[in-house]
């Protein structure tokens, strides 16, 4: 999508503290930090919501998580564990419409969110 902030960051037309990448997925540094970490996990394909997912978007969601577990690990957060949130749609605090997980850590998290 031509004017979408996150396709434009999977472009590189947009500078973003990328973590992790590969042929489908980015993962970057949330700009707005809620947590000592709070990185962005997003397919290079522009799906808008959980309600734009297509048939055949199963492999490409499956290898989003794949990359959360792989870059968890690697910052050593296996043990203390990690908060994966999607907002979705405005009423569940979605601002941008390119579908993402929140990956939070490194503070205690309360639960229930608020
Ligand atoms: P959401 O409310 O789930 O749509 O989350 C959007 C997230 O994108 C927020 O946590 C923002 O801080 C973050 N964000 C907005 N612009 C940028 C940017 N240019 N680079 C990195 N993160 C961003
Ligand atoms: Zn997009």
């Amino acid at each position: 999508m031509e004017d979408c902030l996150f396709c434009r960051i999977a472009r590189k037309e947009i500078p973003a503290k990328i973590v992790y990448e590969d042929e489908e997925i980015l993962a970057f540094k949330d700009i707005n930090p809620v947590a000592p970490v709070h990185l962005l996990f997003i397919p290079k394909k522009h799906i808008s919501t959980f309600f734009d997912l297509e048939p055949g978007d199963e492999l490409v969601i499956g290898r989003l998580h794949r990359a959360v577990v792989q870059v968890a690990r690697e910052m050593g957060l296996e043990e203390q564990g990690f908060r994966l949130v999607a907002n979705c749609q405005e009423g569940g605090g979605q601002l941008i419409f390119h579908l993402h997980y929140h990956l939070i850590a490194g503070r205690p998290l309360q639960w229930p969110p608020g």
